[in-house]
């Protein structure tokens, strides 16, 4: 069997304040044909898992380009083309295929184009035929379009928020993929659009039960495959929401009548998954309240994760303002402060601008009176499934007793070794503040006594009815009653 797979990624914030170009692409990951490493990356679990699964069959496993970008704003039309037709150059080269394997986000819009991946799954099945049999791995915080559904055999979105099943969705993706070439199985599929946006994290119910639920139905009775879409609130387009997909083997009333039931569900849980966002000083009250520590306060608004800039000052500022110590902060996003830190050399104190450059969605920038405590060229992070993240030259500062972490490549906080790395004692900080919204869970959930997810403002703020939608389709809970 000969078999095709690439990747292209990244999840686009359609109100961030700056475009996805080429160069956000090979910051994060752009591998040329066959050049991706052996490590498995967030968006090539499908490519991973044909190896695997490959190398046990005796295929013939061709490797596309592999593409994916830190989340961003809207990405440009010449990064987008340029790397959809390379992609489909590589699959074009590898004539015939029996199978394609595609690692996509799934909330990826571009200048002219709402739906990245619809399109670039309309244009592999047009090269490839009626008969290959395409597959699809998604990021759950996708936006699932029907022309993504309806020209692929089947889409299986990561479970677990945090990401940490990147390996296994793409095995189920490639096993599905493969007994349909067999013709074992023929996956059929029903869509719900559940007529919401909601957030769930699966580190705690009801997400949890429900993940665990979708999954025990799976592989019996003819149910093949269970995803839901949480959607991405962030990408104003028409299909935004959240979504479940099922595929059943050949039998389409099991699969309507199935989606239909786990939506209505999952609607039923829609006010339960809400999650509860204090503002910036209740969340400090709260986190100086708890009896001992760390507390970890999640900076969401700011996740680079979700297309922010990651660089705001809003939590740090009142954290100064309020005379609170014995911190620690990041990973901010400030290459020209690292630059400067570099110059100034480990023990060098300085005063030093940090953060709020992006935009005014990043607050104003800081001038703090600080000790470079550590620098790091090169640093990588554990990211979720174990992926490198590479977060280039980072510094470590310190203020009034709160350490900062400061980085060249952006990122969000996932593994804790963004701070440790650092030599920054997590363990011993009353306040842990990370640029994420979810993902740092996996990780810092390990150290922390207590989690906070604190409302401040940013691009990725949670007051979605701030955010001046004008594409989405309406009415939407929680945007309309
Ligand atoms: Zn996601």
């Amino acid at each position: 069997m000969r078999v095709f797979s690439g990747s292209l990624a990244t999840e686009t914030n359609t109100f961030g304040p700056m475009p996805t170009g080429l160069a956000s692409f090979r910051d994060r990951g752009y591998f040329p044909a066959g050049q991706h490493p052996e490590q498995l990356t967030l968006f090539s679990g499908p490519l991973c898992a044909a190896r695997i699964r490959g190398k046990e069959a005796g295929w013939t496993l061709i490797e596309g380009m592999t593409a994916g970008a830190q989340p961003s704003g809207t990405t440009t039309r010449h990064a987008y083309e340029t790397l959809r037709d390379e992609l489909l150059a590589d699959l074009r080269a590898a004539l015939p295929v029996d199978m394609v394997l595609l690692g996509m986000h799934g909330a990826m819009v571009a200048d002219g184009y709402d739906d990245c991946e619809g399109d670039l799954i309309e244009r592999v099945r047009a090269i490839v035929g009626p008969d290959v049999v395409i597959g699809g791995e998604l990021d759950p915080h996708n936006h699932l379009t029907p022309a993504m559904v309806d020209n692929t055999d089947v889409l299986i979105a990561f479970k677990e928020y945090p990401h940490t099943d990147v390996l296994e969705r793409g095995l189920e993706v490639v096993d599905i993929c493969a007994a349909t070439v067999a013709k074992k199985i023929k996956p059929v599929h029903a869509v719900v659009d559940c007529g919401m946006i909601v957030t769930m994290h699966t580190s705690r119910q009801p997400a949890r039960g429900f993940v665990d639920r979708i999954q025990s139905l799976e592989g019996k009775d003819g149910v093949l495959s269970i995803s839901v879409s949480h959607g991405f609130a962030w990408g104003d387009v028409p299909e935004m929401g959240t979504k479940v997909i099922v595929y059943t083997d050949g039998d389409q009333a099991k699969a309507d009548a199935l989606a239909r039931q786990l939506a209505d569900e999952l609607i039923g849980l829609r006010e339960a998954l809400s999650v509860n966002y204090p503002s910036i000083d209740d969340s400090l009250d709260q986190a100086l309240a708890f009896d001992g520590g760390p507390v970890v306060l999640a900076d969401g608004a700011d996740n680079p994760g979700g297309g922010a800039a990651g660089d705001s000052t809003f939590i740090l500022r009142r954290m100064l303002e309020r005379g609170i110590g014995n911190a620690a902060v990041g990973p901010m996003w400030d290459p020209v402060a690292v630059r400067i830190a570099f110059d100034a050399g480990v023990g060098a104190r300085l005063m030093l601008r940090v953060g709020g450059k992006i935009s005014p969605l990043s607050g104003e920038p800081l001038d703090l009176d600080c000790t470079v405590k550590a620098l790091v060229r090169d640093m990588v992070m554990t990211g979720l499934a174990n992926t490198p993240t590479a977060l280039g030259d980072c510094a470590l500062i310190e203020t009034q007793g709160i350490e900062i972490v400061l980085i060249t490549l952006r990122n969000q906080a996932m593994g804790t070794d963004v701070f440790t790395g650092l030599g920054c004692d997590l363990a011993a900080r009353k306040i842990i503040v990370v640029k994420s919204s979810q993902h740092f869970y996996a990780s810092f959930s390990k150290v922390a006594k207590h989690v906070i997810y604190a409302g401040a403002p940013g691009a990725v703020t949670i007051d979605l009815k701030t955010l001046p939608y004008r594409k989405v389709r309406r009415p939407k809970w929680p945007l309309d009653a």
